[in-house]
């Protein structure tokens, strides 16, 4: 092992561990809470091709971030992951690197029938599934395009059979999904699969995010805890994004991911690179630092891992400690959920 990858903190003496790799920023849904239709319209630009880092140039920053600075962990991201074209290829790039111990990707589930297949053979170990409502009607409004459960459920159906590890992701919006956070739990606890509650974040500056909607981490506990009694449990490592807990007298679990009631920025050791190249050092930046174009324009890997580590020695982020504080907080702009991934 290289010394610095060990050594490399950022200011708040937090290490790099885990790579967010966003593959697209485009998507088949239109979930409001994420890419509102009404601003992600037909004449919305995302990325053209030649814009989008290829799969030889993620390969290659991927083997930096894991060779020099110890990254263990890569999630592939979007937008919707699975739109990108051929991305087993990515995959079977990536799994092949030596150091890396897990490689994830969080999707919308709808492409899976199609694709769990590939992705399991080219080394694929785990998808987050995304689903905020097993009703049609509450999740044909979430997610955009009335897009019915059963079509996710498929798709959690064909990655489970793959062999792929499961977990689902459902954002919880008050007076929007609330009332379906107990089916929700009901369901996935007899499926056997982890399910993470997730606070409504103010990510980005299209979602018309207010606190008010926001259910809080306290009062999902609660709901559940009333008809299905839970328990909390250690972390599986250092900087988990999720808080853990168990149903009572079982081994199956939830997890809360509470951005906004109970920050978790003290342990937050993940970098995301958005699919155009450009390193995010928190979820709620205002922006990113250009990774495609010194790529492209000949550095070595040595110059590419001094890039990156002055990117991580002067990182500060802690946006949702200081989400509290206005004077921080001032006409801040921000990278959108759609650009950078969960
Ligand atoms: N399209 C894929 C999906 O939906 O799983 C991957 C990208 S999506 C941006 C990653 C995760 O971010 C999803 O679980 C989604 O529910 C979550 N997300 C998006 N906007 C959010 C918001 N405003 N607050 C909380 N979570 C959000
Ligand atoms: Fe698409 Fe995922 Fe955003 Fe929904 S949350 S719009 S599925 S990127
Ligand atoms: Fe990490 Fe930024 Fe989220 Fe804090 S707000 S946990 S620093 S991504």
């Amino acid at each position: 092992m290289k010394n610095s990858q060990t050594s490399l903190k950022d200011q708040l003496n937090r290490p790099l561990r885990d790579l967010r790799i966003s593959v697209t920023d485009r998507c088949n849904f239109r979930c409001p809470y994420c890419m509102p239709a009404e601003i992600f319209g037909p004449d919305f630009e995302f990325l053209k091709r030649a814009q989008l880092l290829s799969f030889e140039e993620l390969e290659r920053l991927a083997r930096v971030f894991i060779g020099s600075f110890g990254v263990e962990k890569i999630r592939i991201t979007g937008g919707e992951p699975l739109l990108r074209r051929d991305l087993p290829n990515l995959i079977e790039k990536l799994s092949s690197i030596e150091g890396l111990q897990d490689i994830a990707m969080t999707t919308n589930g709808s492409l899976l029938p199609k694709h769990a297949k590939k992705l399991k053979q080219a080394g694929l170990k785990r998808v987050t599934v995304s689903l905020d409502s097993l009703n049609d009607e509450i999740f044909g409004k979430m997610n955009g395009r009335n897009i019915k459960v059963e079509t996710v459920l498929d798709g959690i159906k064909a990655a489970a059979a793959e062999g792929l590890g499961v977990k689902i992701n459902m954002v919880v919006q008050k007076g929007i999904n609330d009332s379906e956070i107990l089916p929700m739990a009901e369901y996935f606890k007899r499926q056997g699969h982890t399910l993470r509650f997730i606070e409504f974040m103010d990510v980005g500056n299209s979602n018309k995010w207010n606190l008010d909607s926001v259910y809080p981490k306290k009062q999902i506990l609660d709901d559940l805890h009333a008809v299905m009694p839970i328990e909390p449990i250690d972390p599986n490592y250092k900087g988990e994004v999720a808080t853990r807990y168990r149903y009572v007298g079982t081994d199956k679990e939830i997890g809360i991911i509470s951005s906004v009631t109970d920050a978790f920025c003290s342990t937050c050791n993940r970098a995301r690179l958005s699919a155009e190249g450009k390193l995010f050092t928190c979820l709620f930046s205002s922006k990113g630092h250009d990774l495609r174009e010194p790529l492209r324009s000949g550095y070595s890997d040595a110059q590419m891992e001094k890039l990156v580590s002055g990117i991580w020695g002067n990182r500060h982020d802690q946006y949702s400690v200081e989400r509290d504080q206005p004077e921080k907080m001032v006409s801040r702009t921000k990278v959108e959920m759609s650009h950078i991934g969960g």
